[in-house]
């Protein structure tokens, strides 16, 4: 019988609980480099100005209420969030081989797909899901929690601190043939390293040869470079090559929706004749739709209707993408002048570098996205909090949009004393 006295305490949830801790702290110049969520100079929350416009047209209109919206979410939202994945012009939107649901976010979308597969995937048991090593930590909850067993693929290397490109396609190679293989579409979550096009090149042609499933990631769109269109450029290439694929999309970070939780997920078929992939998509919508049904019933109205708002007026799309280029542009500033400041402190005083790989600091530039992977060992992570009050998760993740021109210094001399 269940009792509750057999239930342990399980651990806070790392990031969370470091949020806890930045909050309690009264010191002054007290730094948050963990959160994952945009920041503006003066290290606050940013309203998007075109979020702030949707938001008006949104409450004047004399017909809003607060009735459901469809199992699979508001149509023309989920219409537009196809084509920003895909592309306006896919020819899988074309042959209508998309099958698309609105989602708690991007947590909902992955948690979706992950139990969409776990319960129809053919095999038994259902096949191992590849998550690369290191990933965002709630990727294990969420396929594990369906019962889908997870494995690692090498994918950052410590050395170089990019991508262990050989590491990753010999254990996709060496994966049980059909295994399902999560991409980060781009911005990689917490390594800020992404495949260049010929490493998704070759990544896509080991996921074909294996018969791998790849489910793809997409959280940072147009919030990585800038481009909308650049940071789907995996994904689209994926589908261009005919994979039966999957992705899980969220507009928490691109609009700053965070709370909202506004996602979707995309079930892409493989371009058999069209008329199959018709049919096959139409089933898995409508086995989507009761998976749906029984864990949400219907998604969230007011962060879908933002963006559909958004997404589908020209003009308000456009000063969207000047919003992104900010938000990204503002990222790829600091990243610049955290890097400058780490190397010229090192060229002015070489004498006590007790670690040779941290003088070099050419990875914050080439990483992308919201976070760095900085290198950083654990105990010096622990200096710089309990010192010098910055906070940031254990891997030594920090995120870049939490560093602005007030405390960029202050960052960089911290860092700094701790690598000697
Ligand atoms: N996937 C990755 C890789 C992420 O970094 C995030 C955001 N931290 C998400 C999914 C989902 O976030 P949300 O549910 O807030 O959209």
């Amino acid at each position: 019988v269940f009792s509750a006295a057999n239930v342990p305490q399980a651990p806070e949830d790392p990031l969370f609980g470091l949020m806890r801790a930045y909050r309690q702290d009264p010191f002054a110049k007290k730094v948050d480099l963990g959160i994952g969520a945009y920041r503006d100079d003066h290290a606050k929350p940013w309203i998007l100005p075109v979020v702030r416009k949707a938001d008006e047209i949104l409450r004047s209109d004399p017909e809003l209420n607060h009735e459901y919206l469809p199992i699979a979410g508001l149509p023309q939202y989920t219409g537009a969030a196809q084509k920003l994945i895909l592309g306006a012009d896919s020819p899988a939107i074309h042959d209508g081989r998309v099958a698309t649901f609105q989602t708690i976010s991007g947590t909902g979308a992955v948690h979706l797909g992950a139990l969409f597969l776990a319960k129809f995937h053919p095999l038994r048991p259902a096949p191992t899901v590849y998550l690369s090593d290191p990933t965002w930590a709630n990727h294990n909850q969420i396929f594990t929690n369906v019962g889908l067993q997870i494995a690692k693929y090498p994918y950052f290397s410590a050395q170089t601190k990019g991508l262990d490109i050989d590491g990753l396609l010999s254990t996709l190679l060496a994966a049980p043939a059909g295994s399902i293989i999560v991409l980060h579409a781009c911005a990689h979550n917490p390594t800020g390293v992404d495949p260049t096009h010929d490493q998704w090149k070759q990544i896509a042609t080991v996921i074909r040869e294996r018969g791998h499933f790849p489910f793809f990631d997409c959280a940072y769109q147009g919030f990585a470079s800038g481009d909308l269109a650049r940071d789907a450029w995996a994904i689209r290439y994926f589908v261009s090559q005919g994979f039966e694929t999957c992705v899980a999309q969220s507009f928490a970070k691109n609009f700053g929706l965070y709370g909202e939780r506004a996602g979707a997920f995309h079930w892409i078929s493989a371009p058999d004749a069209a008329a199959t992939s018709q049919v096959t998509t139409g089933n898995i919508a409508s086995q989507l739709a009761i998976l749906q049904r029984s864990e949400i019933s219907n998604p969230p109205a007011y962060g879908s209707r933002i963006a559909s708002i958004v997404l589908n007026d020209p003009q308000l799309f456009a000063e969207w993408e000047e919003d992104l280029r900010t938000m990204s542009g503002r990222i790829a500033e600091m990243r610049l002048g955290l890097r400058q400041r780490l190397e010229a402190r090192i060229l002015a005083d070489s004498s006590n570098i007790i670690n040779g790989s941290q003088a070099n600091w050419a990875h914050i530039t080439s990483q992308i996205g919201m976070f760095s992977f900085t290198g950083l060992s654990e105990s010096q992570v622990k200096v710089l909090r309990e010192k010098w009050h910055i906070y940031m998760t254990k891997n030594g993740r920090i995120s870049m949009a939490g560093i602005n021109s007030h405390n960029i210094d202050y960052v960089a001399e911290a860092i700094d004393s701790v690598i000697r």
